[in-house]
């Protein structure tokens, strides 16, 4: 809908000087924010209004870094993946990683111009005097990462580090660390990560082997992590059993991991190797070898892994929204592959099969939009204090992960499909968005634990769908310009799948429902959200259509052997492409029925 529409004079003239007018363009040169109606329309919405008139010149900037300059240096950093030296020419284990230039200058608009590790915690980035709401954070993230994701990690990790060490570390351990993970100057800041992963347990936390003791009066770590992500982070925050500490996650304690001593010599642990990587390359993950190496203890040495937890789901959130990015930069690409590849005389976006295609890419893109900003609000509102966003959240997130991260996958292979053969070469983004949708589906927990933490425990333990049913029809009653018998589908739809989580969550003998159940409240609550943005005045009512869309696509019974022939979808999907904002008017009949 929004991708490229033809207001924005796509495919433009510079695209078409590029090769004959018979070959698909790509988006490159173009600013990700201006093409992006979506969001446009959306951003007013969940921001307070002085904040989206301050915001609104930067996500503009960074719309035309990530179509330009930002994407030429993700296209080279992804073929100059770092290089891991593990000792110096003295033989000494100073081990070290060389980036490419092309991955450090990427730094240096991620962490010295836009700070995004410090966007909410502290004042002054982007020219605010206060930390920025958790919309805009996201939105920014959003942008950034249709053109470069591996670096996204680096970023978002130092973002959700220091918001354990300001919420869980004690005051000295704080002011050690925080003035250096909070600053904007890329030679001497400290940027943070995450290690908990080990060869006995990454699903299974509870396995973890690393052991720490408390020798000298410091804590010191031996073990073995098997999955760390920037891996030569300033700080890293793990989890490690102090030694007579009982098994299981009970026993886990969160520690502080520098790098560097205060005498400013080698922590004791190594970096073992790099990870050969299907996707995110242009980032360095790697293992690591604990041999004795000074930690400090974070917050309550029995409760680390609820501590954890926080930074988990914060990632979870991210990872949702890197999945609505990427998702966001495949429907572009297929849109203008689609409105500029030509095939037995036409144009291939006149054909119905091709257009079922974008439909099928467009779909998951804009639900995830609409739910990482109904997230991220809820974010807002329950930094603010508010109980029930606080549960909605908690929810969400995990919902918004599993969904979007999935989604992302056959949405990069129809996107490729929808370019034909130049999709499958590397010299095209696609094949780096195949390659990087992958990793959603395990970092942060893979699809089965995503969807048993939203049955087993936002639901069956939290009742946390409930908080978010309630927000959902206050929503319904809200878009009282929709036409009634849709809304009342919609309220129908949603009561079942919340009965059906409700199920799941009671009976252990459903378990191996947990996807679909945490799939179809997904769903429900994705098309409620837009149903509601589609009401708001003067916003897009396409998003009704999509909403539409998602009820009988995914919500309803089908029968594979008869043919479809919906004609509203024809016709919505006319609508859908057009290009232009319509009113509610004109799409009313194709609401109901
Ligand atoms: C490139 C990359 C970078 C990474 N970076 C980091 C990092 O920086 N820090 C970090 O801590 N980790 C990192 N990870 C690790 C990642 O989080 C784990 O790989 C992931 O959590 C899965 O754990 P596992 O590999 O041990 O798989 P397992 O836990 O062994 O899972 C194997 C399969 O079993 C399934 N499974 C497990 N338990 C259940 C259950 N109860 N019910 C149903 N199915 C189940 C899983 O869904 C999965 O399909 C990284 C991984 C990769 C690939």
């Amino acid at each position: 809908m929004d991708a490229l529409s033809t207001r924005h004079g796509f495919p433009s003239e510079k695209a078409r000087d590029r090769g004959p007018a018979y070959l698909a363009a790509d988006c490159s040169e173009h600013n990700f924010y201006a093409i992006d109606r979506g969001l446009r329309d959306l951003l007013p919405l969940y921001l307070a209004p002085r904040d989206f008139r301050a915001l609104e010149p930067h996500f503009d900037r960074l719309g035309r870094l990530a179509g330009g300059r930002l994407d030429e240096l993700a296209r080279i950093a992804d073929k100059h993946p770092p290089v891991l030296n593990p000792r110096d020419r003295f033989g000494r284990d100073e081990d070290w990683i060389d980036y490419h230039p092309s991955y450090r200058e990427m730094e240096t608009i991620a962490f010295g111009d836009f700070q995004f590790h410090a966007m909410s915690h502290r004042a002054g980035t982007l020219g605010m005097d206060r930390p920025l709401p958790a919309v805009a954070k996201y939105a920014l993230q959003y942008l950034f990462v249709q053109s470069e994701f591996g670096l996204m990690c680096p970023i978002s990790v130092t973002d959700t580090s220091i918001h354990l060490i300001r919420k869980f570390a004690h005051q000295e351990l704080k002011d050690y660390l925080l003035p250096k993970m909070l600053s904007g100057d890329c030679a001497t800041m400290w940027k943070g990560t995450q290690f908990m992963t080990e060869r006995a347990g990454g699903s299974d936390v509870g396995a973890i082997e690393t052991m720490a003791r408390h020798e000298d009066g410091e804590w010191r770590l031996y073990g073995d992590k098997w999955f760390c992500s920037h891996a030569d982070a300033d700080v890293a925050l793990l989890l490690a059993r102090p030694e007579g500490a009982p098994t299981g996650t009970a026993g886990l304690a969160l520690f502080a991991l520098p790098r560097r001593l205060k005498d400013g010599s080698r922590n004791a642990f190594r970096i073992v190797r790099l990870k050969d990587k299907l996707g995110t390359r242009s980032m360095a993950s790697g293992e690591i070898l604990l041999e004795g190496a000074v930690a400090y203890l974070v917050g309550d040495a029995r409760a680390g892994l609820k501590q954890m937890m926080e930074q988990v789901n914060l990632s979870r959130l991210s990872h949702g929204v890197r999945a609505a990015a990427m998702m966001r930069r495949c429907l572009n690409e297929a849109m203008v592959s689609a409105q500029s590849r030509i095939a037995f005389g036409k144009t291939i976006i006149e054909y119905p099969l091709l257009r079922r295609q974008l439909l099928k890419i467009t779909l998951p893109a804009e639900q995830s939009l609409s739910m990482f900003l109904f997230a991220a609000h809820a974010m807002d509102r329950a930094n603010a204090g508010d109980n029930d966003a606080a549960l909605r959240l908690r929810i969400l997130t995990p919902l918004l992960k599993f969904r979007a991260c999935r989604d992302n996958i056959p949405v990069a292979t129809g996107a490729m499909e929808v370019r034909g053969g130049n999709g499958y070469i590397e010299e095209w983004v696609n094949a780096r968005l195949i390659r990087d949708a992958h990793i959603g589906v395990l970092w942060e927990g893979t699809s089965n634990i995503n969807a048993l933490d939203i049955v087993t425990r936002a639901v069956g333990r939290s009742r946390a769908h409930r908080a978010l049913a309630a927000e959902l029809d206050k929503l319904l009653g809200e878009a009282e310009t929709i036409p009634a018998g849709f809304r009342n589908r919609l309220r129908d739809r949603l009561e079942s799948a919340l009965d059906f989580a409700e199920r799941v969550a009671a009976e252990p003998a459903l378990e191996a429902n947990a996807r679909a159940a945490a799939s179809a409240l997904y769903h429900a609550t994705s098309a409620v959200v837009m149903t509601w943005e589609a009401s708001r005045p003067g916003n897009d009512a396409r998003r009704a259509l999509l909403a539409r869309l998602v009820l009988d696509m995914k919500l309803s019974a089908k029968d594979p052997l008869q043919p479809s022939r919906r004609d509203w979808e024809r016709e919505g999907a006319e609508l859908i492409f057009a290009g232009r904002k319509i009113a509610l008017a004109e799409l009313a009949g194709l609401l109901d029925g």
